[in-house]
This record gives structure tokens, sequence and C-alpha cells, in this order.
């Protein structure tokens, strides 16, 4: 069963493990900020806001 879901960092694209609201620490440490860009350095990260919604 797989329960991850989106990082919660708005730049990030990376999944989360369960139970996670991010994926790093790093994007961890972005809460409450507005930052555009995501540095977690993942690989498939994209790393920037994809608003194509
Ligand atoms: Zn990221
Ligand atoms: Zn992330
Ligand atoms: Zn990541």
């Amino acid at each position: 069963m797989s329960d991850s879901k989106k990082c919660a960092h708005t730049a990030c694209s990376c999944m989360t493990q369960k139970g996670e609201a991010y994926c790093s620490t790093y994007c961890e440490s972005t809460k409450g900020t507005t930052d555009i860009m995501c540095k977690c350095g993942h690989p498939g990260c994209r790393g920037e806001a994809t608003a194509k919604v």
C-alpha cells in the first residue's frame, strides 16, 4: 500500500514518507515562508513551483 503524498513545500515535487509532511528537514525548515525554490537536493525534485493547474 502506498500512502505517500507530495511534500508540503509548495515548490517541492518530492513524495514524502508515510506520516511525514515534508520530504526533508530542508523543506520542513521552510515552513511559514514563501520560498518559491526548493533546494532539498533530491533527484527528481524540479526545485521550482510549477503552477500549471
Ligand atoms: Zn524538493
Ligand atoms: Zn520537499
Ligand atoms: Zn525532496
